[in-house]
C-alpha cells in the first residue's frame, strides 16, 4: 500500500480537535496518523504555510450530464472540483434525461469513476421528469447511491407532494433538498423586486417567493419528523423562519452560496446588466445580504454551496429577460470564501471547516468531513496568503459564466488529496 506524508502544514479540523502545525501520513485511501515529527511515506509533500483541511464538499452542483454535456459533464466538473479545491461534490438531477431512476443514477456514477476526479454523489429527483406530479423511484434510486433527494432548479409547487416526498424519504434518512420558490409569485421575474428592478425596468422576484415556500416546507418538515434542507437560501425571513423551527425541533439545515453572500441586486446594475448577474434565487438587496452575512457568523446557516451551474456563452450573451439562469463557481468559491469572508472578519478557518466540509458530510450521511487517524484521506490544502486575480480564461470547466472576472483575492487553493491519491499540488493539477 503506498504510504503519502504531508509534512508541516496548518493542519486543522476543530471536530477531530486538531489545530497545529503538523505531519499527516496516509497509507492507502485512509489517513494513519496525525502528529508531529512523523516518518515515513513513499512520497513526501511540503505544506508549510498551508492549511491542511479535511475535504471540502460541495453539496450543490450541476453536472450537466447526461443531456447538456456541451455546458459541462461529469468529467470536466469532476476535475473543476479539484482545481476549486473540492474533494467532494453533489450533482443535481436536472439533466436529460432527468436523475430520476436508478438507470440515470449509475450512469452518473459510473461515469465519475471513470474520470476519478472529485467523488460524485448524486441527488436523485423527487418527482417523475421533474414534473411535480407522482414520487420518483426513490427507494430503487436510494440502493443505486443517491444521498439526498431535489427537485432543485424547479420548486415543488404541490404542497401534498412536498408532503409526501418528506414522509416517504424520512426512513431512508435522505435530506429533501428544497428550491425553495412559489412560481405564482416569482412569474418570469429576472431579478429581485424591488429598488433596482424598477429602475432597470426589470421583471422582479419577490423575496417571499422564496420565503412563502421555506415556511411550508418547515411546517411540512414538522408534520411528517422527515428531514428537510433548504437550498441556497437568500432571504432575511427565510434565515429567520428555518432558526425559528429549528429551535422548536424541526430537522432543517440550509445553505447559502458565495454570490448571495457578496453580491447584491445592484450588481445588476453596475456591470449594465451582465447576465452572470442572472441567477435563481436572485441576488437580493443590501439587507438582505447583510442579514445572510449575520446569520452565516452566528451559525444559523450550516453550509457554503457553489450552485455551480455552467452554461454556454450563447445562453449568456443574449438579452437579460432571455438569458439562463445561473453561474459557475467551483474555480473561484474557495479564493471568495478566503479573500472575502475570512480576509474581512466575516469568518473565520474553523467556521469555514464546518462550512465547507464537518457539516456537508453529516447532512448526506456520507464519509468525510473530518481530519484524524482512520478517516479517509481527503484533504483540501489552502494557501492563505496567495494572491489571485479571477480570470475565467484559466477555468477547466466547459463554461466561463462567472460575474467575479477581474475581482482580486488573497488565498487560493494549493493542494487537493482525494482518497490518498494527489489530484492537485502546488495549484497543478496531476495529469491523467
Ligand atoms: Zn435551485
Amino acid at each position: 500500500m503506498s504510504q503519502l506524508l504531508i509534512k508541516g502544514g496548518h493542519v486543522l479540523d476543530p471536530a477531530a480537535g486538531v489545530d497545529g502545525i503538523l505531519d499527516v501520513l496516509v497509507a492507502g485511501e485512509r489517513v494513519v496518523a496525525v502528529g508531529e515529527n512523523l516518518d515515513g511515506g513513499d512520497r513526501v509533500l511540503e505544506a508549510r504555510g498551508k492549511l491542511v483541511l479535511p475535504g471540502f464538499i460541495d453539496m450543490h452542483v450541476h453536472l450537466r450530464e447526461p443531456g447538456f454535456e456541451y455546458k459541462e459533464d461529469v468529467a470536466s466538473g469532476g476535475r473543476a472540483a479539484v482545481r476549486g479545491g473540492f474533494t467532494a461534490i453533489c450533482c443535481m438531477p436536472n439533466t436529460q434525461p432527468v436523475m430520476d431512476n436508478r438507470t440515470v443514477v449509475e450512469f452518473v456514477r459510473g461515469q465519475a469513476a471513470r474520470a476519478g476526479w472529485a467523488r460524485v454523489y448524486p441527488v436523485g429527483a423527487i418527482s417523475k421528469g421533474l414534473k411535480g406530479e407522482e414520487l420518483a423511484e426513490i427507494a430503487d434510486m436510494r440502493s443505486a447511491g443517491i444521498v439526498g433527494l431535489s427537485d432543485d432548479g424547479k420548486p415543488v409547487a404541490s404542497t401534498e407532494l412536498m408532503r409526501l416526498a418528506l414522509q416517504y424519504a424520512a426512513p431512508f434518512d435522505l435530506p429533501v433538498i428544497s428550491h425553495a420558490e412559489d412560481p405564482t409569485l416569482s412569474q418570469d421575474g429576472v431579478m429581485h423586486r424591488g429598488r433596482v428592478s424598477s429602475l432597470l425596468g426589470l421583471k422582479g422576484v419577490p423575496a417571499e417567493a422564496e420565503s412563502v415556500m421555506v415556511a411550508r416546507d418547515l411546517l411540512l418538515a414538522g408534520l411528517t419528523g422527515g428531514s428537510l434542507h433548504i437550498a441556497h437560501v437568500s432571504t432575511a425571513q427565510s434565515v429567520e423562519l428555518i432558526a425559528f423551527y429549528r429551535s422548536r425541533g424541526v430537522r432543517v439545515t440550509c445553505e447559502v452560496t458565495p454570490h448571495h453572500l457578496l453580491l447584491s441586486d445592484q450588481a445588476v446594475r453596475d456591470t449594465w446588466y451582465d447576465t452572470c448577474t442572472k441567477v435563481n434565487p436572485p441576488l437580493r438587496s443590501p439587507d438582505h445580504v447583510d442579514a445572510l452575512r449575520r446569520a452565516l457568523r452566528e451559525g444559523l446557516i450550516d453550509a457554503i454551496v457553489t450552485d455551480h451551474a455552467p452554461h454556454h456563452q450563447d445562453e449568456k450573451l443574449v438579452e437579460y429577460d432571455y438569458a439562463q439562469f445561473g453561474m459557475v463557481g467551483l474555480e473561484t468559491a474557495v479564493s471568495l470564501v478566503a479573500g472575502e469572508l475570512v480576509g474581512k472578519g466575516v469568518l473565520d478557518w474553523p467556521q469555514v471547516v464546518a462550512l465547507m466540509s464537518t457539516h456537508p458530510a453529516r447532512i448526506l450521511g456520507v464519509e468525510g468531513g473530518r481530519l484524524e487517524a482512520g478517516g479517509l484521506a481527503d484533504f483540501t490544502v489552502i494557501d492563505p496568503g496567495q494572491k489571485v486575480t479571477v480570470d475565467p480564461k484559466d477555468f477547466v470547466s466547459k463554461s466561463r459564466n462567472t460575474p467575479f472576472a477581474g475581482w482580486q483575492l488573497t488565498g487560493a487553493p494549493w493542494g487537493t488529496v482525494v482518497g490518498g491519491q494527489v489530484m492537485m499540488w502546488e495549484g497543478t493539477l496531476t495529469a491523467r
